[in-house]
């Protein structure tokens, strides 16, 4: 009984990897999919974005664009998450 369970679960969580997430950053859907980046708050970043945020430098412009963009999904996740808790 555990193990049909646990194979239902897998079931679920290979079935939430198949939604193809597509990168807050980039826009853009990643080969493997969910296994092709990180999960921030909810959002997806794919790993050629986490690599760019990683090599680039601070006083790149473009870093300051992810930084930037990144700190809207942090901003707005919270925001929603407050409204969640009046309800
Ligand atoms: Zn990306």
């Amino acid at each position: 009984m555990v193990s049909i369970l646990k194979k239902e679960q897998v079931f679920e969580e290979a079935n939430a990897g198949n939604l193809l997430p597509k990168c807050i950053l980039c826009k853009e859907v990643p080969k493997l999919g969910i296994a092709d980046g990180f999960l921030l708050i909810g959002q997806f970043v794919c790993s050629g974005c986490e690599q760019k945020l990683l090599t680039l430098n601070y006083d790149d412009p473009a870093y300051n664009i992810m930084v930037q963009k990144l700190k809207e999904v942090i901003y707005s996740s919270k925001k929603s998450s407050r409204q969640l808790k009046k309800e």
